[in-house]
């Protein structure tokens, strides 16, 4: 196990720091917040991008030992869940309650972990009210005809996180600034609280019936679930500004206190040079990908390959590459695997040899220093391919045996737990297991390579244990039958 220090690329300070979390307790604990989607529809794989690299954030944190309270929240009333739910006319919840499951069936098939908290900001609009109550006492939020607005010119801090100045920011710079009629101060003051239209859904509020501003909806959800300061929150580069640098503006001018010591933004997953994104009409969702027969670990790969801070060009070449790749980690594990079958049909004779189970405890190493290092995981990348052809080698040669197998099963399990590859190797069902022996009977007869009847009964029942999808492996003592992996399948 690596002790190597941790640094991470914070766009805050500008640099890569190392990691100290809050937490001195002694228990490891890290507050984590990720911005979740927009519940409108369902999530194209550029989002995924930024949701599969805060799980490796997570993964790789608790492999190093860290307890991480993962919160991850769900936009549900925004201009788009609103303006769906008026076209499908539905109630708000029950269209966005669609989407939302949608959602957590695609994490899955990502194998991402299930953030400890999801919370929807429908159901936090006390806490934002109390948020927004807080800043106008303070003087930093003023109301107009109904609405809340943030006096960004209030806060010292502004840009901080996203390098802008004051005059810079200009409405509509992004296409996530609330660019609407509601009238502010300055052009650079932000919404908080919207008052209600006529047909929308609204909520009470001091102010008038109305519904909370977007960047509200993160500072009181985070700070609910992991207090006022927290260690790391995460999302892609387009949240930098306006959202996160209002979450800053919003959650410090209230509490007084620093709101978040790590900043983590992936880069986009463009296509053709563009983001992917729902506006441009250039994205697949996950589900276009399985319909097309894409494995959800290949893809899960193709978006972890690629180190987050770099723009990653999708391509379905790129999908293809990398299911040439889990394949290659796939069979190497059941190769190994099956060594467990084996000592009922093999003669023995394998040499017995640890050099490859030093290699092996050196690798995992090796992958997470590379992880320390900001996610290095090219270099982690190049580890785990050198050790799969290690591996091979090492069972080519009969070094690995009844003895070590274990011990390189082990080195999957741990890529898996940091990657989430999704690695497990299926049980053997009883009808092969009887079709293996009686294979094995036939093999060993003494007749066997004389007679042309044992050699075909020997045949057809490879073919038996094929047909069920398991592979009888020639060319080593015993005939070993290769293990099946189990995968995850989309629900
Ligand atoms: P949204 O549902 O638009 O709020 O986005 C959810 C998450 O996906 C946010 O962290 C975004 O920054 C991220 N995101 C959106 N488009 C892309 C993209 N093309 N590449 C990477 N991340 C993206
Ligand atoms: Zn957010």
């Amino acid at each position: 196990m690596t002790s190597q220090t941790i640094e991470f690329d914070n766009t805050l300070s500008g640099r890569k720091d190392s990691f100290q979390p809050l937490d001195h307790s002694g228990e490891k604990n890290v507050g984590l917040y990720t911005c979740g989607p927009t519940v409108y529809d369902f999530a194209h794989i550029g989002n995924f991008r930024a949701f599969v690299f805060e799980d490796l954030l997570r993964r790789f944190l608790e492999c190093r030992g860290y307890r991480v309270r993962h919160v991850m929240n769900l936009t549900d009333v925004d201009d788009k869940t609103i303006a769906g739910a008026h076209r499908e006319g539905k109630a708000l919840e029950e269209f966005t309650a669609r989407f939302s499951q949608a959602f957590n069936e695609d994490l899955r098939a990502l194998n991402c972990l299930t953030p400890h908290d999801q919370p929807r900001a429908t159901r936090k609009i006390p806490q934002m009210l109390e948020l927004i109550q807080t800043l106008v006492e303070k003087g930093i939020a003023y109301e107009n005809e109904g609405s809340v607005y943030y006096r960004v010119a209030k806060f010292a801090g502004y840009g901080k996180l996203s390098k802008k100045k004051l005059d810079m920011n200009i409405a509509g710079a992004s296409d996530r600034v609330d660019v609407d009629e509601y009238d502010r101060e300055q052009v650079s003051d932000f919404v908080l609280w919207k008052k209600a239209k006529e047909g929308e859904p609204s909520w009470e509020s001091p102010w008038g019936p109305g519904r909370p501003g977007w960047h509200i909806e993160c500072s009181a959800m985070s700070m609910e679930c992991l207090g006022p300061t927290f260690d790391i929150h995460a999302g892609g580069e387009d949240l930098i500004f306006p959202h996160h640098e209002n979450e800053i503006a919003q959650s410090e001018a209230a509490t007084g206190k620093p709101f978040v010591k790590y900043w983590l933004h992936c880069k986009f997953l463009l296509v053709d040079g563009e983001k992917m994104s729902k506006s441009k009409g250039n994205f697949y969702t996950l589900r276009d990908l399985l319909a097309k027969g894409c494995d959800p670990m290949a893809l899960r790969l193709a978006l972890l390959a690629t180190h987050y801070r770099s723009p990653l060009n999708f391509t379905l070449e790129g999908v293809k590459e990398a299911s040439e790749s889990v394949k290659k980690m796939d069979d190497c594990y059941a190769l190994v695997s099956s060594i467990s079958y084996q000592s009922e049909f093999s003669t023995g004779g394998y040499v017995e040899n640890s050099e490859i189970v030093q290699f092996l405890e050196n690798a995992v190493t090796r992958v997470l220093n590379a992880l320390s290092d900001d996610l290095n995981v090219s270099e982690a990348f190049a580890v785990i391919f050198e050790a799969v052809r290690e591996i091979n080698r090492a069972y080519s040669e009969k070094k690995i045996d009844q003895m070590n197998y274990g011990n390189v099963l082990r080195f999957f399990e741990k890529m898996d737990s940091i990657f989430g590859f999704d690695i497990e190797p299926e049980k053997m069902p009883n009808q092969i297991l009887e079709f293996l022996k009686r294979r094995d009977q036939v093999r060993k007869s003494p007749e066997f390579r004389s007679s042309k009847e044992l050699q075909s009964e020997s045949d057809k029942l490879r073919a038996q244990i094929a047909a069920h999808g398991w592979i009888v492996k020639d060319g080593r003592l015993g005939e070993a039958p290769i293990a099946k992996v189990k995968r995850r399948k989309w629900d």
